[in-house]
């Protein structure tokens, strides 16, 4: 039996990827979907073939408790949302998948945390890389130390931003960024390259066009140590190519370039090409949600790995408006 899932916020990414992606899924259905829209809700009822009883607006939510074909609900909103609304669906009792970044602040992680907790749902975290053929071959040539230890990572993803009036420009729906939004790719392959945390952090900013970036970072660069591993990593709002990561090690290399796109991803070490088929990151992932909800296998990425980025980010921050190297806070 496949377990039903509910789209909250029909943009960009919920219509030319993660519903497409629900069509292959093995484990998932989409079963129901929320928007403020009249026209999307429209289009999304005759194309998936939803009866209007599990068609909702933000206004008719909370209802969604009651739908009892509704497993899990998928939480696609501007990153300043994604607290509000995992919050009340786990009080509607449902499961709860968060796009990234988690929220906006470690606060809000931890409510979402608590919320999940208190409802005995599980909260999962929508880190599609780490359901990716090439990645998971990086993560074994870093565990196996097929080259070694690791002694040094770089890396970064940003792209130049267009449309001046998005929410990704703006604080209050953002929280920041190109760290929040895409910069967090490459902390998460440190992260999950090294098996470490940081435990100091430095990072600069240039911002060109203040107008445009009047509200959030438009290039930034940080280090991180994570053990004996010097870490030099880079996102931005301001041009477009930076899509990578490699890990330097006692013997030799390995990486990805392009590393965080949704297909397309290309990796090579010392030793020759890294070569997988290319995977459906949504699919993967939320078929991967849904074995742990069904068969109680342990969570990939639970919302405590999105509440440490968010920890860490916020060190980031601290770091580039101070002019510190600062130790990030521990969970
Ligand atoms: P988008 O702007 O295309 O979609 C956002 C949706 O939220 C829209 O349908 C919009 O109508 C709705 N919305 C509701 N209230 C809103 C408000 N007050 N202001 C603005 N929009 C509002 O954005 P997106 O690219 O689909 O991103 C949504 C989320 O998905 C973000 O958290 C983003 O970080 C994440 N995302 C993840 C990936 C990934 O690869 N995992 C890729 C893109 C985006």
């Amino acid at each position: 039996e496949k377990l039903g899932v509910a789209m909250v916020g029909l943009g960009s990414l919920s219509t030319n990827q993660i519903a497409p992606a629900l069509q292959k899924t093995k484990r998932c259905k989409l079963a129901a979907i929320v928007s403020g829209t009249a026209a999307k809700r429209e289009k999304w009822s005759k194309q998936y073939d939803l009866a209007p009883e599990h068609i909702y607006t933000y206004e008719t939510f909370d209802k969604i408790a009651e739908d009892e074909t509704v497993d899990i609900i998928y939480v696609v909103l501007p990153n300043g949302m994604h607290c509000e609304y995992t919050v009340r669906a786990a009080k509607a009792g449902k499961h709860v998948f968060c796009e990234k970044p988690m929220a906006i602040s470690s606060v809000e992680c931890r409510q979402m945390i608590d919320a999940c907790e208190k409802a005995e749902r599980l909260l999962g975290i929508g880190y599609r890389c780490q359901f990716e053929p090439h990645h998971r071959r990086c993560i074994e040539l870093a565990e196996s130390k097929t080259f070694g230890d690791i002694k040094g990572i770089t890396g970064g993803f940003g792209f130049k931003i267009g449309d001046p009036t998005q929410w990704r420009l703006n604080k209050k729906l953002a929280g920041g960024g190109p760290l929040m939004d895409v910069g967090i790719y490459a902390l998460q392959a440190c992260r999950y390259l090294t098996g470490l945390e940081p435990e100091l952090i430095t990072a600069t900013q240039t911002k060109t066009d203040p107008v445009k970036f009047a509200e959030v970072e438009e290039t930034l660069s940080w280090t991180m140590k994570m053990g004996d591993v010097n870490c030099s990593l880079m996102t931005t709002y301001a041009f477009n190519g930076i899509n990578n990561f490699h890990a330097y090690c006692d013997n030799g290399n390995f990486g990805l370039d392009p590393a965080f796109n949704y297909s397309g991803i290309k990796g090579k070490s010392s030793k020759g090409p890294i070569e997988f088929e290319q995977v459906d990151h949504f699919a993967a992932e939320l078929d991967h949600f849904a074995e742990c909800i069904s068969n109680g296998t342990e969570l990939r990425v639970p919302g405590e790995t999105g509440l440490q980025d968010l920890l860490i980010m916020e060190a980031i921050f601290k770091a580039a408006d101070s002019g510190l190297a600062i130790k990030p806070e521990s969970i």
